[in-house]
């Protein structure tokens, strides 16, 4: 057994922990680029901490999942303005492209120099601008993960800019951000969640340390993803999601994630769908699929093993096979009104492109067992 493990500097975690933001900053810069959602008013309290603890601000604001334009402008903004630093406060997308800013503010060159697949992927020569990742959400487990995910429209692709370098200088998890979310939102990001607990544990590359916390982050998120659906303000179901979403971060950053993100990935490039709702309309049907396959071809395997310790924590019945965990899966997809792919606009012609480069796609090659383009094929059929 051979493994590596590697997070954000600081992980700060808990309710009220927003209020540690200017201490923690002051010693990185005087003056930060914050990164924010659509709603930059939400940014209110972050910004008057701030400036208590004497650190200037620009705000830039991401509405949507960043593409590199979003990247090139922010950086500029951040040059303007004489940023030594980046805090992000929002959901996956604009911790993505803080942390992306962050690289580019201190590395020179092209952003497309230091993209895998459509640039030359060349490896970050400088470390990045100190950056404080500040989740609003509890899905991507971005405030922990050395890789940004960018859109490129003009390839209709999403790419990663990557480097062990990009993880943060601290992040600052605190669930009363996640308090107020809308109801679609807590559905779609914490499924998503779900979703990178999931995969890591049965990827080929899981590891003792992202086992311990994917098996406490699926506890919490069984126990806690209906909760805070039907009642944001549940405080204790709150942190249980915020804890869930962070250990997923940790353990896909550093085991792998599955077919799941492989389709999921191609997807987001394509169509204009929010990521966390895509891979919950692909969850169940890629656990089905996965645990045929590994019945057919490696019933004795440890990976099978594992689908049925996930569906004895999933449905709490010490004694539940592994199907038992995929119809929990599917029940709570349902009860959380994620609507199938075709809701989006992914149509049957698509199926044969879509799974053609959903193939090749890293997540995919951690997959706890090759799928035929027979199965990936017939798996995305189902998800329409
Ligand atoms: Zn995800």
């Amino acid at each position: 057994m051979q493994f590596e493990f590697a997070t954000a500097t600081r992980i700060i975690f808990g309710a009220g922990v927003l209020g540690q933001v200017g201490p923690l900053v002051k010693p990185s810069g005087r003056r930060a680029l914050v990164v924010t959602g659509s709603q930059p008013q939400r940014a209110e309290k972050l910004l008057a901490n701030l400036a208590a603890n004497g650190i200037s601000t620009a705000t830039f604001a991401v509405a949507g999942e960043p593409d590199l334009s979003t990247v090139e402008n922010g950086t500029a903004f951040a040059q303007q303005h004489n940023c030594d630093c980046v805090i992000a406060l929002g959901g996956g997308s604009v911790m993505d492209a803080g942390k992306a800013i962050a690289a580019m503010l201190t590395n020179d060159g092209e952003l497309s120099d230091y993209l895998e697949i459509i640039g030359r992927g060349k490896t970050l020569v400088h470390p990045p601008a100190a950056f404080f990742a500040i989740p609003t959400t509890a899905g991507s487990g971005s405030e922990v993960t050395r890789n940004a995910v960018l859109a490129s429209p003009e390839h209709k692709l999403k790419v990663s800019l990557r480097s062990p370098r990009m993880l943060a200088t601290a992040a600052l998890i605190d669930p009363e951000l996640t308090y107020d979310l809308p109801q679609a939102v807590t559905a779609s990001t914490g499924l998503d969640a779900l979703t990178q607990l999931i995969e890591p544990y049965v990827c080929l590359r899981a590891n003792p340390m992202t086992d311990g916390l994917c098996l406490e982050g699926l506890t919490r998120a069984a126990r806690s993803l209906r909760a805070v659906f039907n009642n944001g303000h549940d405080k204790a179901a709150r942190e249980d999601m915020a804890v869930a979403s962070l250990h997923g971060g940790l353990a896909l950053a550093n085991a792998g994630l599955g077919a799941v993100h492989g389709f999921a990935g191609v997807l987001g490039g394509m169509f204009a769908a929010p990521h966390g709702a895509v891979c919950a309309a692909l969850l169940p049907h890629v656990m089905t699929t996965n645990i045929q396959a590994l019945r057919e071809r490696e019933p004795e395997g440890a990976a099978l093993k594992r689908y049925r310790r996930i569906a004895c924590l999933l449905t709490a019945d010490p004694d539940a096979a592994a199907d038992a965990g995929v119809a929990w899966v599917r029940q709570l997809v349902a009860d959380l009104r994620i609507p199938p792919l075709r809701g989006y606009g992914i149509t049957p012609e698509h199926v044969a492109t879509v799974v053609a480069r959903a193939a090749n796609a890293s997540s995919m090659k951690a997959n706890p067992i090759a799928l035929t383009p027979e199965e990936l094929t017939s798996t995305l059929r189902q998800a329409l």
